[in-house]
């Protein structure tokens, strides 16, 4: 018999590919064990799976989304759903959706069903940011996600048209959706000459970076963009690089820096350090 891959299982599936007799021996070895009524651990499960389950549900809504790879919010929480059955008669905490619970149909939720459930979970910022995730991996298309959101009210669906699958990161679409909502003028992914490829260009001469090792590569990328930053700089660009932190956790004064530069017109205008000497070729980039 081939080994079963650790997980946790509904009972009824796992007695129909073992056959009973094999589900019990793997319990009396030690190898599995009931959890909750319908549903048996086998092996090293994943915790939060396990967890789930035995709250009552399964993993579903931002922890779930997490488990598929998708960028979500800092959350310390574990995001468990229950079945129609159980938001009736379990005390859960159970997260909810836009109409009626889904049934169970592993101790994780896929991505679409997790989505449904996040949307009711996330505010404004983090919804788009999440979509944006799920869009620039390719787990869903623009299209299905409006679909499966058909029916939902109309202020989810207007969140829907500030989506956009060329973000790179989390933190980048926490920005461009506090400007946008501020409704400031920009662009995300910009290639510049003699810069790169840009985070996000306000208007014409203010760049924005996310700067952070984990979404730049490690230290060469941080000493490349160094070198961009001060090319930028040199071109008449205002650079204002923000990191992972500052984003996430810090928001309101990163707001403020970054609407003080617009408000001080940094998008409008050369800066005035820029110089009407090109850069000499052999600067070494
Ligand atoms: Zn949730």
């Amino acid at each position: 018999m081939e080994p079963i891959p650790a997980g946790v299982y509904p009972t009824k599936s796992l007695r129909q590919t073992l056959g009973p007799a094999a589900v019990a021996r793997l319990i009396r070895e030690e190898k599995a064990e009931p959890i909750r009524k319908g549903w048996i651990r086998v092996g090293n499960a994943p915790a939060d799976q396990v967890l789930a389950v035995k709250r009552g549900g399964v993993l579903s809504c931002v922890s779930a989304l997490k488990r598929h790879g998708v960028w979500v919010p800092e959350d310390i929480d574990l995001h468990v759903r229950g079945n129609q059955w159980a938001t009736r008669n379990r005390k859960g905490p159970f997260c909810r959706r836009f109409g009626r619970p889904e049934p169970e149909y592993g101790a994780i939720d896929d991505v679409p069903t997790a989505l449904t459930y996040a949307a009711r979970c996330l505010d404004a910022e983090g919804f788009v940011v999440v979509c944006d995730s799920i869009l620039h991996l390719r787990l869903m298309t623009f299209d299905e996600i409006e679909y499966l959101f058909r029916a939902a009210p109309g202020c989810l669906q207007r969140l829907l048209s500030m989506l956009d699958a060329r973000a790179e990161s989390g933190p980048e679409s926490m920005i461009r959706f506090r400007l946008r909502n501020k409704h400031v003028k920009l662009d995300i992914q910009v290639q510049i000459d003699g810069v790169g490829r840009v985070d996000i260009l306000v208007g014409e001469w203010l760049i924005i970076e996310i700067d952070g090792y984990e979404y730049h590569g490690g230290k060469p990328m941080f000493t490349r963009d160094r070198i961009r930053f001060a090319d930028a700089h040199l071109r008449g660009y205002t650079p204002l690089a923000f990191s992972y932190e500052q984003v996430v956790f810090d928001r309101a004064a990163t707001n403020r820096r970054i609407m003080t530069a617009i408000r001080n017109g940094a998008h409008l205008r050369p800066s005035q350090l820029a110089r009407p000497t090109p850069l000499s070729p052999d600067i070494d980039r």
